[in-house]
């Protein structure tokens, strides 16, 4: 998947996506493509819907989805479940990371371990090909820790 490197690399694939699954060329389905290709990280089905409004281009919330669901299958976009929040989508070019992902507000933060790759790509297993890998650490970020540290230390005066 490294050959995901430009705009169009992503925009070949997919055109050769649905050459093989005999699906149509639809000018909507290559515009979601390069709103998607626009997201320097993370996005949600809502905030691609925001973006492509605001790009003044009108897709139903069915083809959107449906879409996105493609552009998953054709592996050009990858889908993350973190636990307790909203379905998340990024490009599957993008610089392999892991997700520190904070159990208080929901923020996920994004962070390169090199030594973490380097172990990752050297790792065999038995009867097994690895195409990609994803790692999700939970935890609190520091906002939160301080938000915490701050209530704990302040009684609640509000009984
Ligand atoms: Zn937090
Ligand atoms: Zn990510």
């Amino acid at each position: 998947m490294s050959e995901l490197t430009n705009r169009e690399a992503y925009i070949k694939q997919f055109d050769l996506f649905l050459d093989k699954k005999k699906m149509r060329k639809t000018p909507e389905r290559f515009a979601i493509l390069r709103r998607v290709l626009m997201f320097p990280s993370h996005f949600t089905i809502e905030s691609l819907m925001e973006s492509m409004e605001q790009g003044s281009f009108h897709v139903s919330r069915a083809t959107l989805y449906n879409t996105i669901q493609l552009l998953v299958e054709a592996q050009l976009v990858r889908r993350h479940v973190f636990e307790g929040l909203q379905v998340q989508y990024e490009k599957a070019g993008a610089t392999p990371h892991s997700h520190l992902i904070c159990t208080s507000c929901g923020k996920v933060k994004e962070v390169r371990d090199a030594n973490f790759i380097a172990y990752m790509n050297a790792r065999k297993f038995t009867a097994f090909t690895t195409n990609f890998y994803s790692l999700y650490v939970y935890g609190t970020c520091s906002t939160c820790a301080r938000r915490m540290k701050k209530r704990k230390a302040t009684p609640n005066k509000e009984v």
